[in-house]
């Protein structure tokens, strides 16, 4: 059931990513926290290395938010993700709905 919720709102939200990254400026928008209910929720950290692998073990060594097809931003610093709209995700942060450039 989660599964299935957090699939229909990733693909939902990927067709709105370019509308997303168009309308903020990343200069302007809050970090988001680790502790958002959001962020609890998708298991984001700042730093990619600190990803909870026991709770999910589909994370490998490289991932990162810079590597995320959802990610719209530099490859350092900070940039924006269809998740957290608003909101700035680290260039070296990761969530569980990671999932690699294409
Ligand atoms: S890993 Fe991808 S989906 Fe998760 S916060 Fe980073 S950019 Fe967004």
């Amino acid at each position: 059931m989660a599964m299935n919720r957090r699939t229909f709102v990733i693909h939902s939200l990927v067709g709105s990513a370019a509308l997303a990254a168009a309308t903020l400026s990343r200069a302007d928008v809050p970090k988001v926290a680790e502790t958002d209910a959001n962020a609890v929720g998708l298991g984001y950290k700042e730093d990619a290395t600190k990803a909870d692998k026991a709770k999910f073990p589909k994370y490998a060594a490289g991932q990162q938010c810079s590597s995320c097809q959802l990610y719209q931003g530099p490859a350092t610093g900070r940039g924006n993700c269809a998740l957290f709209a608003g909101k700035s995700v680290a260039a070296a942060g990761w969530c569980s709905a990671y999932a690699k450039k294409a």
